[in-house]
């Protein structure tokens, strides 16, 4: 839809390769804050995500508290960015 309507914008990108896709949709949770934590069901695996608004300010902490507990299974996760238990909406 996106594509076929740049298209008719511009005819000269009619024949023109779809080259790269990117949804650019900022990442967020079912709150504001970010979520992190074990993967329930999944062992092994982890969320981090939903930076919103506060990632790029929040990344390099809650890397260290994501590392934390993938390579020596420390848990200090904020009980807010808790995966399944933080605040709703
Ligand atoms: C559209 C959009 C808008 C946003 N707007 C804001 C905003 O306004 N304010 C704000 O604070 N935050 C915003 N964010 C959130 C913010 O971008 C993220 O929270 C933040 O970038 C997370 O930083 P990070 O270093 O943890 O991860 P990333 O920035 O995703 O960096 C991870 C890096 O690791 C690399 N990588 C992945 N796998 C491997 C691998 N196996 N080997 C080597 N390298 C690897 C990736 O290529 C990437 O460079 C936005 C995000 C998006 C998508």
């Amino acid at each position: 839809m996106l594509v076929a309507r740049a298209r008719a914008v511009c005819p000269a990108l009619a024949d023109a390769p779809v080259v790269e896709r990117w949804a650019g949709v900022r990442p967020r949770a079912s709150t504001r804050a970010p979520l992190m934590g074990v993967w329930p069901g999944k062992p092994g695996q982890f969320v981090f995500n939903g930076g919103f608004k506060i990632g790029f300010a929040m990344a390099p902490v809650l890397a260290e508290v994501m590392a934390d507990l993938v390579l020596d299974g420390v848990d200090r996760i904020p009980a807010e960015f808790r995966l399944l238990t933080g605040p709703k909406l």
